[in-house]
């Protein structure tokens, strides 16, 4: 394929914005080369600026859940501009979104809109440490939940069981109230807590990881962790911005049957429009401002074309009864497609697969955790990417992220894929 138009106006981006993107991982640092430019995308295809048609299966890093340019969705949108794109005021359409998204998700009274994942994340701890009155959190190494200074937290050294920052410009007076865990490993999680006695606020997890590839919770993680914070007196966050409204009408909560005390919201419930949200039972949305102590706020929270596009998008999802089970068998089927020709190429590899969530691994050892999400070949993942691309099958651009199937992809495009796969496996 020809890149001419993408290399060009990525020189023409570099000049002017750090790295010539505006978000890390779309930069291909991770498998080499230059970045491709969209110009527009329908349904299940991007069409780059070359003239190139791509499968998707990044779509928008999850938003994208029933394919691009979704009519209802540009049509909300569509109309709700011609209204003026801002008030800074109350508007009704808050309130509908609001009811929807309450009447979907378990165990949740009250919402609150804000613009981002990260927000929504941040802004979950800030209201689990007032609720709680205590300063620590534990989060998981390999979990994703935005980009504010509590998350950018690696391992510490030895024997200590606090962070040390991974970014510079986050202070060590910030990482230290950051715990570090092992996904899936609930004995790890039991120390932390024991060593804490009675200072951690919450412990906050992507209920199925889906930033370093997809890694399922094992079978009793979550209710594990579920009887460890009702023991202690600690609130358990589920961000759920990557599952929430993908997994199930409830996201991880309803397919997993465990209760969180508060759940962060991103990507579909904007429809593709900036939007997060936090949400938790009355008594514990109650602290937020101005009916409580902790503050929040946003100019731009609750605008009316993100709310409309993300009213759309819910209201596609809750009409639809056959959904979320249509996606996890499209899933499926590209699962046990893919592992066929690799299995026939004799590529090692191990496919994780939660509904519509699936990543290939280049090893074949169980994948459970940050550490053996990293066992993985990335040099065959480098290949097996670039061999995609040219394939018109686009993947995320990275060996730590998940691929999001969208309704929009039909049969003749999952065995268009499978096919591009067993080509690329030939020369892996
Ligand atoms: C994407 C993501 C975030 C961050 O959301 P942004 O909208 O990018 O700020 C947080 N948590 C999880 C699990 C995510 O996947």
């Amino acid at each position: 394929m020809i890149y001419k138009r993408s290399s060009a106006l990525f020189a023409e981006a570099e000049k002017v914005i750090p790295g010539g993107v505006n978000s890390p991982v779309r930069a291909f640092k991770g498998v080499g080369g230059t970045p491709i430019f969209i110009k527009e995308a329908k349904g299940a295809y991007l069409y780059d600026e070359d003239g190139n048609r791509l499968v998707d299966y990044i779509n928008s890093w999850g938003p994208m859940i029933l394919g691009h340019a979704h009519k209802p969705v540009v049509d909300a949108v569509i109309e709700k501009a011609k209204k003026g794109t801002s008030f800074g005021t109350p508007t009704e359409i808050e309130t509908k979104i609001a009811e929807l998204a309450v009447s979907m998700v378990p165990n949740i009274d009250k919402i609150r809109f804000v613009n981002s994942g990260t927000e929504a994340c941040m802004s979950a701890v800030r209201l689990a440490r007032g609720f709680t009155g205590k300063d620590k959190i534990i989060k998981f190494a390999g979990c994703y939940h935005g980009h504010s200074d509590s998350f950018l937290i690696q391992a510490g050294s030895g024997a200590s069981t606090f962070g040390t920052p991974n970014s510079p410009g986050v202070t060590q007076g910030t990482a230290k109230d950051t715990l570090l865990a092992r996904y899936n490993d609930i004995e790890n999680v039991k120390e932390i807590i024991e060593a804490n006695k009675n200072e951690i606020a919450c412990i906050i997890i992507e209920p199925v990881a889906g930033n370093m590839g997809c890694v399922p919770p094992k079978e009793g993680f979550l209710e594990g962790l579920r009887a460890l914070c009702d023991t202690h007196n600690i609130l358990l966050i589920f961000d759920e911005v990557m599952t929430g409204f993908r997994l199930a009408k409830g996201g991880a909560q309803e397919l997993f049957g465990v209760k969180a005390d508060l759940v962060c919201f991103g990507k579909v419930i904007g429809g593709g429009l900036p939007v997060g949200a936090f949400a938790a039972r009355n008594e514990i949305m109650n602290y937020l401002a101005p009916l409580g102590p902790v503050y929040q706020a946003g100019t731009l929270s609750g605008n009316p074309l993100a709310m409309a596009a993300g009213l759309a998008m819910l209201t596609e999802l809750n009409s639809d009864a056959q959904i979320f089970n249509r996606l996890a068998e499209k899933t499926e089927y590209l699962h046990q497609g893919i592992a066929k020709v690799l299995n026939e190429n004799k590529v090692v590899h191990t496919i994780n697969r939660t509904g519509s969530m699936i990543s290939v691994h280049f090893d074949d050892r169980e994948v459970v955790d940050f550490d053996t999400a990293a066992n993985g070949n990335n040099d065959t993942f480098k290949t097996f990417f670039h061999g995609m691309l040219n394939q018109g099958v686009y993947i995320a651009p990275s060996a730590f992220e998940t691929w999001f199937i969208t309704d929009a992809l039909t049969y003749e495009d999952l065995d268009f894929t499978i096919n591009a796969v067993n080509e690329v496996a030939k020369t892996l």
